[in-house]
Formats: C-alpha cells, sequence, structure tokens
C-alpha cells in the first residue's frame, strides 16, 4: 500500500515522506529531525528502521537543513547530485555529511529504494543544481518538482508522466507585486531561476492534465506573497475553463507550511 505524506512544505523547510508499506523514503530534509520524528510517529511510523534513504532535490538551506544528521546520526544515505553533494559541504545551514552517507545520482539515470524506481531530472534554480523526482512502482508513478524557475520539456515530460504530482505554486503574481519583498528580491522569485507563481502552475496543469491524473499537490506556497484559498482557488478556476472539473476529474490540495498533511493512501490493496 504505497502512502505520501508532506511533513512541511515551503520557505521555512521541506520534507516529504514516500511509503510502499514496509520501506519509505524521504524527499528533503529542510527541518529539525525531531519534527520528522514527530510526524511520523503521530502515524505510528518511525524514521528508524523504515525509512531507507533521502532524496535532495537543491542545496538550498529550506531542503538541506537536517541531511547531515540523518546521515551521521542515523547513518541514512543521502541521495544528491554531485554538484549538490558539493553544495551541501559548501553550506554554513548544515552539518557534515559522513562520507559513508553519500549516494550520488546522475540526472535521467533511474535507481532503485525503497521498492520505487527513481528518476531524477533537471529543473532550473537558483541553486547549485536542482532536480525532480520521477517515482514508480508497479501501477504507479509520482512526480515532484519543487523550486521551479520555470517549465522546460524536461519536466513536462515527467509530470505528465505522473498519476500523483507535487508541484510548486510559490507566489500569487499581484501579491509579490505589491508585497514587503525589495525589488531585487522581486525579480529573483519572479526570473527564470525562481520560482513558480499561482498563475504559471496553473497554465502549466492545464496544459499537462490527462484522465490518469489523480491528485495534485500545490507545494513550497510563500509566506508573504501567496495564500492558500487564493491559490488553490485561481487554480482551480483556470482548471474549470479548460473543462477540468476539480474533486471529479482530479484532486487539488494547498500543502501547509509547517505542519504534516494526512497520510494519504495511493494505491494498493
Ligand atoms: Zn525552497
Ligand atoms: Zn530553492
Amino acid at each position: 500500500m504505497i502512502k505520501f505524506m508532506s511533513i512541511a512544505s515551503g520557505s521555512s523547510g521541506n520534507c516529504y515522506y514516500l511509503s510502499n508499506g514496509n520501506q519509505a523514503l524521504l524527499i528533503d530534509a529542510g527541518i529539525p529531525l525531531r519534527s520528522i520524528s514527530k510526524a511520523l510517529k503521530d502515524q505510528l511510523l518511525s524514521v528508524e528502521g523504515h525509512v531507507m534513504g533521502v532524496l535532495v532535490t537543491h542545496d538550498h538551506a529550506d531542503h538541506i537543513r537536517t541531511v547531515g544528521s540523518l546521515g551521521d546520526k542515523l547513518n541514512l544515505p543521502v541521495f544528491a547530485t554531485e554538484k549538490v553533494l558539493n553544495g551541501i559541504d559548501c553550506s554554513r545551514y548544515v552539518d557534515s555529511l559522513p562520507m559513508a552517507s553519500r549516494r550520488m545520482i546522475v540526472p535521467e539515470q533511474t535507481f532503485a529504494l525503497a521498492g520505487f524506481d527513481i528518476t531524477p531530472f533537471p529543473i532550473p534554480h537558483d541553486a547549485t543544481e536542482n532536480v525532480g523526482y520521477h517515482i514508480t512502482a508497479p501501477s504507479f508513478s509520482f512526480t515532484l518538482c519543487t523550486d521551479v524557475g520555470h517549465i522546460t520539456d524536461t519536466i513536462s515530460h515527467y509530470a505528465s508522466k505522473a498519476e500523483y504530482l507535487v508541484i510548486e505554486a510559490n507566489y500569487d503574481c499581484e501579491m509579490l507585486l505589491s508585497g514587503p519583498y525589495p525589488p531585487f528580491l522581486k525579480e529573483r522569485v519572479s526570473g527564470p531561476l525562481g520560482h513558480l507563481s499561482n498563475q504559471e502552475t496553473g497554465d502549466f496543469l492545464a496544459r499537462i492534465f490527462r484522465p490518469e491524473m489523480k491528485h495534485v499537490w500545490l507545494c513550497h506556497l510563500s509566506k508573504d506573497n501567496n495564500h492558500p484559498e487564493l491559490c488553490w482557488k485561481s487554480i482551480e478556476y483556470r482548471l474549470f475553463n479548460e473543462g477540468i472539473r476539480v474533486g471529479k476529474d482530479l484532486d487539488l490540495t494547498v500543502l501547509k507550511r509547517s505542519s504534516p498533511s494526512e497520510l494519504y493512501t495511493l494505491s494498493g490493496d
């Protein structure tokens, strides 16, 4: 039985959990280990003996803050590209990652972990390097793309193959424009190596939707430049205009920034 939970999602810290029922993996670890352990414990799960490794998207602090301790204290393998591993070494936010915990991955080369086949793929963003993950098991496909500067053909390819999709909807264009960020930061966020707006994500979903797509989770919402209801409504309305009915054709959920989602059962008996 495949299960998914968002433990935290946003610029204060990201962590996602995916399990095949027996074994599990984490995607990113940007929140304290005790918060990860508590979220799992609340579902009668534990990190030790259950989580087989951590997949890292990129080396911004909100995605890697705890990977050093997961490697060091729990001996968990940490999967990242060579550039991101170097970025983790240079980051002042992370405890050093033991050599024995490093697993180097290469974009578009599939590997196996926790009963899943996992394909990392490149995503443009202003980190050392950034990857999304396309994760499959028999009769199951899942894609996670976060911190997306702009949509590429590669992202479209992997997102459109997913029955279950986690994708960023970081900011509302008007809220960003009239919001508190200084001009350079507004340009960074909305630039081609920054983040996706609700509008961009809505357009993208309207373009790639197929009937096989079952559930889309909107992740990495900005605290200052977005609002969960505005985000959900603008994307639901964009899909409605395309003839796609949220609740009937697919489920659409905004992930909370600092509290865990429910533990979703995605497939299996
Ligand atoms: Zn981030
Ligand atoms: Zn980032």
